[in-house]
């Protein structure tokens, strides 16, 4: 079968190749699922491994199939899986388990150790494929009613990971409502935090570069958030006028906007981080003014990254509720989709150029139903 893969620590080495057909049995115990892809998602992360700046091979392999952002109906289950059935909707979790205790409480995503496997990103095959198998453990079944949503799932389950964790971190304040958030950036991860905080009541500016009116702010409106262009509002003006927030959340893929990020913060607040930057940026900061403001308003920074199975869940959850307080609205992220695995260079060329891509996707197949997206 096709697989869309990359020779990793080789710049633009995109390319199509054969992969031998997964079979259920591959995964031990009768645990297996068989998933037909119908469509996988592409993101930054992803423009950086084909730059050779992030993501490695399995061991014994040359090449890496990319795609961590799945979604697909289950074809085949080994006889000890519950749960799910053929003709189910899924969506697969990206990490899988190394040696640490985290990890043997499937909470992957929070390994201790250094080595972290992650499928289409480091050390494991991914998605963009036509078939693959998974444990029981890592699908998730994506309701019916949201096939629509498809590649949003995986992106989701990093949103409300942001933010449970910050939530999670914020016990420490034994009281802590936080009543308004920024969330830099507004790309996939930027609009559906947005998403995910407002459904937790939480006034929202959601900072970005292009002024309004495009489609991000059509979206961030359309979530009843605040969308601020930094063109035309600077931060610190944007600052003087609401008050500090209680939480930002950075999703810009800068880190110099990261750090930025931490002189706006309020007392007892917590800066999230959930960018990759594959680079190797150097930049000056205002260190003295941070480390005071940091010590005498006991600020938090914090940094996430993926998601376990329960975010998932918690992300799909927001989905649903997202689509009923806000019809219509998610489904405008799906901007950019790409017909077939063939057309791997167009996947590459809009992930790269297309400045108007907020979400590039390929459909790998189609649902054998009559049901359309
Ligand atoms: C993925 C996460 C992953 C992270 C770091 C992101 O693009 O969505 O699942 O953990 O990259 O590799
Ligand atoms: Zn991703």
């Amino acid at each position: 079968m096709k697989a869309v893969a990359v020779t990793p620590g080789k710049p633009n080495s995109v390319h199509l190749r054969e992969v031998p057909h997964p079979s259920v049995d591959s995964v031990a115990g009768g645990n297996g699922v068989l998933v037909r892809v119908l469509k996988v998602g592409v993101d930054a992360t992803d423009r950086e491994i084909n730059d050779a700046l992030y993501g490695n091979a399995p061991p014994g392999d040359s090449f890496l199939v990319l795609g961590h952002e799945s979604f697909g109906i289950v074809e085949e289950v080994g006889e000890n899986v519950r749960n799910i059935r053929p003709g189910d909707f899924v969506a697969a979790t990206v990490r899988r388990p190394g040696g640490s205790i985290y990890d043997l409480i499937g909470t992957n995503d929070m390994t201790s150790e250094e080595t972290y496997y992650e499928r289409g990103i480091n050390l494991l095959h991914g998605f963009l494929t036509e078939y693959f198998v998974d444990d029981q453990e890592y699908i998730v079944r994506v309701p019916r009613g949201l096939g629509h949503l498809h590649v949003l799932v995986e992106p989701m389950s990093c949103a409300a990971k942001a933010v449970h964790q910050a939530f999670e971190a914020q016990r420490r304040m034994k009281v802590w409502r936080p009543r308004l958030a920024y969330v830099l950036g507004s790309g996939q991860i930027g609009l559906l935090t947005t998403l995910v905080l407002r459904l937790r009541g939480i006034q929202v500016c959601t900072i970005a570069r292009g002024p309004a009116p495009n489609l991000k702010s059509e979206i961030v409106a359309g979530f009843e958030a605040r969308y601020v262009s930094t063109r035309e509002l600077p931060l610190e003006a944007l600052v003087a006028e609401t008050g500090r927030p209680d939480l930002i959340v950075d999703a810009t893929g800068s880190s110099q906007l990261a750090f930025d990020a931490m002189q706006h913060l309020g007392h007892n607040g917590v800066v999230v981080w959930t960018s990759i930057t594959g680079g190797s940026k150097t930049i000056t900061i205002p260190s003295d003014k941070v480390n005071i403001e940091w010590v005498l308003g006991n600020k938090l920074l914090l940094g996430s990254v993926n998601a376990n199975r329960d975010h998932f869940e918690m992300g799909i959850r927001d989905l649903a509720l997202g689509e009923m307080m806000f019809p219509g609205v998610l489904g405008k992220i799906l901007t950019s989709p790409v017909d077939g695995l063939d057309n791997y260079q167009e996947m590459m060329r809009l992930l790269v150029e297309d400045d108007d891509a907020l979400k590039v996707y390929v459909n790998v197949g189609a649902p054998a139903s009559r049901t359309s997206f």
